[in-house]
């Protein structure tokens, strides 16, 4: 991990909206106590916080970005496209997240469905109890569960035994596709950036694929620094980004105050030569 200095741009962060630990504007609270003047909260397939955070962060003295985070598929794994200054009242964008919600909540079920059949658990309890609780139900939400029946000790543990590719209670979805999703970001005003691309498994070559069709369909940034980003992967992304002559971003990708090495605003800085895409919002 890279222990640079801190940045004041925070363009990656979640609340409670989706998988984040707290609510928008102890999120914004959170963020301006740890040096964060320019925050974008980030929530996965939503942007229901940003009001209560705009709100928040114009009390507190920050700038506040609204966005959000897609799920997308490209070659048939899911790829996370952050959206930078989106137009909430945008009717497509509203209209992506209403068919993302519902498809998020009938994978619920068949999640509950397998954790019962496959992983003797409780599994239909347990989505009923997320489905009550949550609009936009994640993977995160059910780990949580998992960890309090005792079945996980943590919640990446719970992912990793219980929910990821192979595992029992793992659902394959049909995310839209990356060129869909950046048209309706772009459709309503939002920069769309290529979140955490080290995250992704490819080898060099599908790395510069994805990158190199993300540009060609409207992507403007590549999230370069991200908190827990390795220095061989950071440098790996700047010399990509370089490359394409994208911008760059950077994030922490906050969820949750328990995950102490990750708090709002820790990252590297990101290299001088590169445009840092906070200088457009
Ligand atoms: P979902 O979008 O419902 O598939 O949930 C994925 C969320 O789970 C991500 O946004 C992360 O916050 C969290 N997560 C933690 N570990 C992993 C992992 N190994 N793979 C995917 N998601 C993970
Ligand atoms: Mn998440
Ligand atoms: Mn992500
Ligand atoms: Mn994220």
């Amino acid at each position: 991990m890279i222990n640079g200095v801190t940045p004041r741009a925070d363009l990656h962060t979640h609340s409670d909206r989706s998988d984040g630990a707290l609510p928008p504007a102890a999120l914004v609270a959170h963020a301006a106590r740890h040096g964060v003047t320019l925050l974008a909260l980030t929530d996965h397939d939503s942007a229901d916080g940003c009001e209560e955070a705009a709100e928040a962060s114009a009390e507190l003295g920050l700038r506040f970005v609204p966005g959000c985070e897609l799920s997308l598929g490209w070659r048939g794994q899911p790829i996370h496209v952050v959206g930078l200054a989106l137009d909430a009242r945008s009717a497509a964008l509203r209209a992506h997240f209403d068919a993302i919600a519902s498809r998020r909540l009938d994978r619920l079920q068949e999640i509950g469905e397998r954790l019962e059949r496959r992983g003797r658990l409780p599994g239909r309890e347990l989505a009923a109890r997320v489905a009550a609780r949550v609009a936009l139900p994640t993977r995160t939400h059910v780990a949580r569960e998992l960890v309090a029946l005792g079945a996980a000790r943590d919640v990446q543990e719970a992912i990793d035994v219980w929910l990821a590719r192979g595992r029992p209670g793992h659902v394959p979805v049909e995310w839209p596709a990356l060129a869909d999703g950046l048209a309706t970001l772009r459709g309503c005003g939002a920069w769309p950036v290529l979140a955490h691309p080290h995250r992704y498994r490819l080898s060099t070559g599908g790395l510069r694929a994805l990158a190199g069709e993300f540009a060609d369909a409207g992507g403007v940034a590549i999230e370069v620094s991200v908190g827990g980003i390795s220095r061989s992967d950071f440098d790996r992304l700047a010399t990509l980004t370089r490359r394409l002559g994208l911008a760059a971003s950077c994030g922490s990708d906050f969820h949750d105050p328990a995950t102490t090495w990750n708090p709002p605003g820790r990252f590297a800085k990101l290299p001088d030569d590169l445009e840092p895409i906070s200088a457009r919002l």
